[in-house]
């Protein structure tokens, strides 16, 4: 053969959750990709084997931020690989209109690079604003800007947005959608002031295209769920085909709310939307040019708003099962469902063919070992992150 030689397949061992939710004791092996599953019943039943975990909604984490540039996403992708994230879209904030083509462009270059070694794949941005409501900030800052064709077309020439947030009542939503929508973007409703029948109009001209629609944090930003006012949450959660980003960090969002979306939707997804300050402590940090104090583990800006979150995907994982779903279900929310809304067909689950992205749990559900396509990455099982 005039082949180098073929590298030797790795393998694991232990509980493999496979792609129909049930349970597999047995050895999985794998190079970049899943080689074979196969039964092996004196595998450790206390190592259990998940698909890596897929975050379509971060800005930050581990002291960086999109915003910052290259160095800001490699960092926030190792911080997040280190908590079982084997893929990500880094998130921009609302800020002036440079800033964000200056974070897209990095993103981009961060990938045209080959990623990030000993981080989490990257696929694309998540452009959450400025095409938001300015009375729905949450916490981005007032740098709302509308979607005129000229807007969109300098983020298409990019080609790096994978995911996009829009308020559907600002002028020219709907035709920007269509717009990134033919590019492949997954087109998200959020930030927004729209009552239900607006977002549900929305949706329908999206579904009737065969868009991917999505909820940019579900319950978040946007009118709650009454009984005469259903609000964005109801029109969303009802929409057949809308995928439901979820801030499961207890704080965002309670775990009733949670449960009421799980029982109407099997589109529910979890986000981190984690922002600089996730894995830092208590302390002073930054979100979009603005100010954060960060105590007894929640973030708020100066005027009091709850700011981004906090969370990682394997405390995120921890929180659906205390909310009462199985570990199965809870994996297919943190991976097999967010890798189907972005349309990533080579991952999100466990599956001899597809990426090799891997995270082993021990029973508590902690961390032990994360492999990005293949590659091990460094972690601390069980050891908190430096309070600093
Ligand atoms: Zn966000």
């Amino acid at each position: 053969m005039e082949h180098a030689k073929t590298p030797a397949a790795l393998s694991l061992r232990g509980k493999i959750l496979l792609p129909s939710g049930e349970w597999l004791l047995g050895q999985l092996e794998f190079l970049d990709h899943i080689t074979a599953i196969t039964p092996d019943n004196t595998a450790p039943p206390d190592r259990l084997i998940l698909p890596g975990f897929i975050d379509a909604h971060v800005h930050g984490g581990g002291g960086a931020d999109t915003m910052d540039g290259p160095d800001g996403v490699r960092t926030l992708a190792r911080f997040h690989a280190a908590h079982g994230t084997t893929t990500l879209l880094p998130t921009t904030m609302t800020n002036p209109w440079d800033n964000v083509l200056f974070a897209l462009r990095g993103i981009r270059r961060v990938m045209d690079e080959g990623g990030v070694p000993g981080g989490a794949d990257i696929v694309g941005a998540h452009l959450e604003g400025p095409f938001i409501s300015p009375g729905r900030l949450g916490a981005q800052p007032p740098n709302t800007l509308e979607p005129t064709p000229e807007r969109i077309a300098e983020v298409l020439a990019l080609n790096v947005v994978q995911a996009v947030t829009f308020a559907p009542e600002l002028p020219g939503a709907l035709t920007a959608s269509f717009e990134m929508a033919r590019a492949g973007v997954r087109i998200g409703v959020g930030h927004t002031r729209a009552d239900a029948e607006t977002v549900t109009d929305f949706l329908n001209a999206l579904n009737a295209v065969g868009t991917t629609t999505c909820a940019t944090h579900l319950f978040n930003a946007m009118g709650g769920i009454e009984g005469r006012i259903p609000g964005p949450p109801a029109a969303l959660i009802a929409d057949a085909h809308a995928y439901l980003e979820v801030i499961l960090d207890n704080i965002h969002v309670h775990p009733g709310s949670f449960r009421l979306a799980c029982a109407a939707s099997q589109r529910v997804m979890l986000i981190t939307d984690a922002m600089r300050a996730a894995g830092l402590g208590d302390g002073i940090s930054e979100l979009g040019g603005q100010r954060v104090i960060v105590k007894d583990g929640q973030a708020h800006l100066e005027n009091g708003s709850l700011a981004g979150s906090l969370l990682t995907m394997d405390i995120a994982l921890k929180n659906a099962m205390q909310a009462g779903i199985s570990l199965a279900k809870a994996s297919q929310m943190a991976s097999g469902t967010p890798a189907r809304s972005l349309n990533l067909s080579d991952r999100g689950m466990l599956e001899p063919g597809l990426r090799a992205d891997l995270v082993v749990l021990d029973t508590d559900l902690n961390v032990l070992e994360v492999y990005v396509g293949g590659k091990k990455i460094n972690v601390s099982p069980g050891t908190p992150e430096p309070h600093g």
